[in-house]
């Protein structure tokens, strides 16, 4: 089904990447790409360039990037609060997840639902440079794909909230 913008009630298009690896000497590189958002202000930057919002490489520790509400990354320089959470010992998923909490406690009053939560969805992924890696998004149903050194696959998002559909 076509996803619809809810500000323009345009069709939404998207295809914004993050992608991060771990090679064989332990060694860490990271891109996020960026389509930007629907329908956004001429001139708006997202944060994909931005580094520590929309990607960060740490080679001591590992990497983290996100597609969705940049400006939320932007906010709250998600990706390097992903990263330093995973410095002081948390697992990828763990670390993704708590930068999302720290998102949803900073967001504005308009931005959210009726039951204050937030009103868009986002997503981290991280990679730390053992190898192990995690996704997390605001809302569930969320995935990312995995390449192990053995084989790819899709790996569902842990997330903060449940989508329900009378509670948005
Ligand atoms: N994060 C991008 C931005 O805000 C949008 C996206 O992920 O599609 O520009």
């Amino acid at each position: 089904t076509q996803k619809v913008d809810a500000a323009s009630r345009q069709p939404a298009t998207w295809g914004t990447i993050n992608c991060t690896a771990v090679d064989s000497n332990g060694d860490i590189a990271g891109v996020t790409t960026t389509s930007g958002l629907s329908y956004k202000i001429p001139g708006r930057v997202g944060d994909s360039p931005i580094i520590g919002a929309g990607l960060y490489v740490d080679n001591a520790v590992g990497a983290a990037g996100s597609t969705g509400r940049g400006e939320a990354n932007t906010q709250n320089c998600s990706s390097f609060l992903v990263v330093e959470l995973m410095r002081t010992g948390k697992s990828p998923t763990d670390a993704c997840l708590e930068a999302l909490k720290r998102i949803a406690d900073h967001t504005e009053p308009r931005l959210r639902d009726k039951n204050g939560r937030p009103a868009f969805d986002l997503k981290l992924y991280a990679i730390a440079k053992d190898g192990r890696f995690g996704g997390a998004s605001m809302w569930s149903g969320g995935k990312f794909a995995v390449h192990d050194g053995q084989s790819a696959r899709l790996e569902s998002c842990a997330y903060l909230y449940e989508k329900k559909r009378d509670t948005r």
